[in-house]
């Protein structure tokens, strides 16, 4: 028995290392990360304390200890043999394996314009120290793309009294994930702040003290950081000759053209009942994907279906989104006192929803309007917007109905 190899030691990897210890799997089970350090987490990378960037671990090494996980840290996996189920790592070793799971995750896209070498990258804890090291007040930062990463860098940026543009190609900051009422709230936020935003802009080049936009203006910019979205990292996976796409394909059980090889997380491209492939990118489709590959790693054979969700802070306003809102969909608005929910419904069924509001005051009732959308129900529209409906008793209405 060679028991289970995990490559890759971000939030899917890591907590499908132990999903299988919680689905009885005694084999054993080998974690292996790039980074030098422990598995951590990485949404708190763009909310220091104090200054300081958080390193939050994931798990301790004694709770891997205690789980009899062998984590190899630091130590990339070079190739990998699906027919010998070997791979090869950078530290000269060779691992066998009976199932094996990549939760390779992405890698930050690159900008190919001249100077493109001094856009940083926000992805790793390094990455993180870096910007926040030399961000002092008084110095001027360029952000290139206004999706998650550029809009919540900017607001940390912000309350450290750094002077911050936003260049986005797009004619609107947020426009992948966020549903266009919320983006345009929070984009009026940031411009309320002092966020200077240059929209519909691409960029001609970077100089040493300058992002030169397409329409030959100048944003002046003592550091530039690139936050243009990620790439899938398929590249082991490429080059074993598994079926890829926009990431390692997989089929609903999160099993890729190998049977013996698993895929989840944001390098995972995922087969939908309705054809084609979806991959998510969010921290919670990590986590709920490694469950899911590693119950089935050991014999189970569960369809992943969880509902996306995620959540993004940006000054004092709390964002989350369940589901996957569409343009085409019926919206019904619930204003709520310092907030407001969003929901939205095809042919009467509720299939999204979305919040603003203060800190994470918006949390409890996407809680419930996740389980709204999971029950699968067609709930009154008028009832939905009345703030004095408890959406709990309209679950259990719709339960018991
Ligand atoms: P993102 O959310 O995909 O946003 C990237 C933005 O950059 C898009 O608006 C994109 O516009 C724009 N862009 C692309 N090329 C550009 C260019 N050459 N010049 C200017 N703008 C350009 O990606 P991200 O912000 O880099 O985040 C990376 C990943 O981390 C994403 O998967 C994100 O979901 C995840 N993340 C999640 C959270 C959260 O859940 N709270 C927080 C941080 C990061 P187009 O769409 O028009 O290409």
């Amino acid at each position: 028995m060679n028991g289970i190899v995990i490559i890759g030691a971000g939030e899917s990897g890591t907590r499908a290392a132990f999903a299988l210890r919680e689905s009885g799997f005694t084999g054993s089970v080998t974690l292996t990360g790039t980074e030098p350090h422990l598995p951590y987490e990485r949404p708190p990378l763009s909310k220091p304390l104090n200054g300081a960037v958080q390193m939050k671990p994931i798990c301790g090494a004694e709770a891997l200890q205690a789980a009899g996980i062998d984590y190899l840290q630091g130590v990339s996996a070079l190739s990998l043999d699906p027919d010998t189920r070997s791979v090869a790592f950078s530290d000269g070793r060779t691992l066998t394996y009976d199932k094996l799971l990549l939760a390779t995750g992405a890698r930050p896209r690159r900008l190919t314009c001249p100077g493109a070498e001094r856009a940083l990258d926000f992805r790793t804890y390094a990455d993180a120290a870096t910007i926040f090291s030399s961000a002092d007040p008084g110095k001027s930062i360029a952000i290139i793309g206004g999706g998650l990463i550029g809009m919540e860098l900017a607001a940390v940026l912000r309350g450290k009294g750094i002077t911050v543009s936003v260049i986005e190609m797009a004619a609107k900051p947020l426009g992948r994930a966020v549903p266009p009422r919320f983006a345009a709230k929070l984009h009026a936020r940031h411009q309320d702040e002092g966020v200077a935003f240059h929209l519909g802009q691409g960029i001609a080049a970077i100089t040493d003290d300058a992002v030169l936009l397409a329409d030959g203006s100048a944003v002046p910019a003592d550091i530039v950081v690139a936050a243009i979205g990620v790439l899938p990292d398929v590249a082991l996976a490429e080059a074993a000759d598994l079926a890829t796409g926009n990431g390692v394909l997989t089929d609903s059980f999160l099993r890729t053209s190998d049977p013996n090889i698993f895929a989840a997380g944001d390098c995972a491209a995922v087969a939908q009942p309705g054809g084609g492939y979806i991959r998510f990118e969010s921290w919670r489709n990590a986590r709920s994907q490694a469950e899911t590959a590693a119950r089935n790693m050991v014999g189970g054979k569960e369809a992943f279906g969880a509902i996306p969700w995620f959540w993004t802070d940006q000054y004092d306003l709390g964002l989350q989104v369940a589901g996957l809102p569409q343009p085409e969909h019926q919206s019904v608005i619930r204003q709520l006192d310092g907030g407001e929910l969003e929901f939205y419904l095809d042919d009467g069924r509720l299939l999204a929803a979305a919040g603003l509001g203060s800190c994470n005051s918006v949390a409890r009732d996407i809680k419930l309007a996740e389980m709204l959308i999971a029950a699968g129900i067609n709930p009154d529209p008028a009832a939905l917007a009345d703030p004095g409906v408890n959406l709990k008793a309209l679950l259990k209405s719709s339960r018991a109905a």
